[in-house]
């Protein structure tokens, strides 16, 4: 059996000294604000995954209303979502992200995310693609005050 999972994610950025993506920090005059640690990224991925294998999403989870997931680790949320769903019987066959920034350029970094998602989910770096598109310079996104992230993930089962 195969589940395909959609996950979206936007943060507002503000002044700041680097943007996490993908549990990597990224140099840049600007960060992303959120109640956790505001990597749009991981929370895309992690809500892909909940959604392919119907586990529910990423704020049923960690609800923002919840003090103690203020700051939380994003790469925690990642882990326990990921153990749901490899508890469920299911294991990834791929997943391809977009992240959607005005700048900073991704391209230099790509390597190193996904290096850092295929660790976090303890799979092999060919099964993890990163895109990245800028806004156009038009938009919350173009105008640098928002950055977004989409990833789509197959999961199977026996
Ligand atoms: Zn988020």
């Amino acid at each position: 059996m195969i589940r395909v999972g959609l996950g979206h994610d936007t943060h507002r950025l503000g002044p700041g000294n680097g943007l996490v993506l993908g549990g990597v920090t990224i140099p840049h005059q600007q960060m992303a604000l959120g109640h956790s640690d505001a990597d749009v990224l991981l929370h895309a991925i992690t809500d892909a995954l909940l959604g392919a294998a119907g586990l529910g999403d990423i704020g049923e989870l960690f609800p923002d209303t919840d003090p103690a997931n203020k700051g939380r680790d994003s790469a925690e949320m990642l882990r326990a979502a990921l153990e749901r769903v490899t508890d469920a019987g299911w294991q990834i066959v791929n997943l391809d992200c977009v992240i959607f920034a005005q700048r900073p350029k991704i391209l230099p970094h790509r390597t190193a995310i996904r290096n850092r998602i295929a660790e976090l989910l303890a799979i092999d770096v060919a099964r993890v693609w990163i895109k990245a598109k800028t806004g156009e310079m038009v938009g919350p996104i173009g105008e640098e005050q928002a950055i977004a992230a989409e990833c789509v993930v197959l999961i199977e089962r026996e």
